[in-house]
């Protein structure tokens, strides 16, 4: 029955509500290996066995949400706050260029310290010093006339998870000021500028249930983003949510796998969240069908800083031993990390 649904997710590429959430209650390790061979094959004939490397940029902690799960949210008075300037986001990018990224990620919290008209200054320096680079933004909910002047600025691609397509489901982890309706909104205000959009959500947050996932998935199907990310919940101790259970490692690798069936040229990162609740978790989520890594870009000193959740790897190692460490994993599993954009492509692989 569970590998006739994976035959049928495979072929038709989607499953009705009622069959994700079957998937999701009765997986076992043999679903899961069976899975993970359609999805990785599919991984492979898109991708090869080439990885994509998106450098990340922390540029700020500071933010005006209150998300009840994020260690960076406005009431967490234990957050040390700190903002990078240009010269200093330049810096990064330049050490990133050196050792092969051809994708910056700017992301922070929701910071109105950065005004319009300086992340538009901020992003054209980075258009104009890398204009062979992507700039991809993850600065949250903006309104449609923000998001296209940026876009004109020269920002490429917008990552921004739906975190949950529940609306009951989102009203229980974020405050009433947040709407589930207007992120949502955001998404296709990004679609039609022209970025390259990325969603996604946690696995495991707290009162997440397999219907929800399975709403998840449907919202993701309709949507037709170009990137999905989606990693475990980690709990933050200094969060209403700090006695919630993390997010499984199987049920995320399995969501990799059937996300990568039902999309299968959507840039999937095996997150950092996957790689800090098991030791070779971004390995897992690359075999699982994933095909892009972030690694790390910020300064070293604001690392430890930008804590979203306990126990994040990666917060003392400088860029390139980052980046080297992640190329020797990738090897050892028969992968390797490419010099390139590494756009979306539209292709027809069926
Ligand atoms: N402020 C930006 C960037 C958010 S941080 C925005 O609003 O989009 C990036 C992602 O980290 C979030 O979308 C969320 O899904 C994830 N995240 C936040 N807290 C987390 C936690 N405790 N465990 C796992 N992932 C978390």
């Amino acid at each position: 029955m569970m590998l006739s649904l994976v035959d049928k997710l495979h072929r038709e590429k989607v499953l009705s509500k009622e069959e994700f959430t079957a998937l999701l209650d009765g997986f076992d390790k043999n679903i899961m290996q069976y899975l993970f061979s359609k999805s990785r094959a599919v991984a492979d004939r898109v991708f090869g066995n080439k990885i994509y490397i998106r450098g990340l940029i922390e540029f700020t902690n500071y933010c005006k949400n209150d998300c009840y799960y994020c260690g960076i949210r406005r009431s967490n008075h234990n957050a040390e706050r700190y903002r990078l300037e240009k010269e200093e986001i330049l810096a990064c990018c330049r050490q990133g260029y050196s050792l092969g990224f051809r994708t910056f990620v700017l992301q922070g919290g929701e910071d109105l310290w950065y005004t319009d008209e300086k992340l538009v200054d901020i992003i054209s320096s980075v258009r104009n010093a890398y204009p062979d680079c992507a700039i991809t933004l993850s600065i949250g909910e903006k309104t449609y006339e923000q998001y296209l002047a940026y876009y004109k600025a020269g920002a490429n691609r917008y990552l921004l998870r739906h975190e949950t397509a529940n609306a009951e489901h989102y009203s229980k982890l974020h405050p009433q000021a947040q709407s589930p309706e207007y992120r949502k909104r955001c998404l296709y205000y990004l679609k039609e500028i022209g970025y390259q959009v990325g969603t996604g959500f946690m696995v495991g947050s707290p009162w997440q249930t397999s219907g929800n996932i399975a709403e998840d998935l449907l919202f993701i199907k309709n949507l037709k983003p170009h990137m999905i990310g989606i990693g475990p919940f980690i709990p933050h101790k200094d969060t209403q949510f700090a006695g919630f259970p993390q997010g499984s490692l199987d049920l995320t690798l399995l969501l990799i796998g059937i996300l990568r069936l039902m999309i299968p040229n959507a840039l999937i990162p095996a997150t950092t969240a996957l790689g800090t609740i098991h030791p070779k978790g971004r390995e897992l989520g690359i075999l699982a069908g994933a095909n892009v890594v972030m690694p790390n870009l910020s300064p070293v000193n604001v690392r430890k800083k930008y804590i979203l959740y306990d126990n994040k790897i990666c917060t003392s190692e400088e860029a390139a031993e980052c980046q080297f460490c992640l190329q020797e994993r990738m090897k050892k599993i028969g992968y390797e990390l490419v010099v390139d954009r590494g756009d979306y492509k539209e292709i027809d692989i069926s």
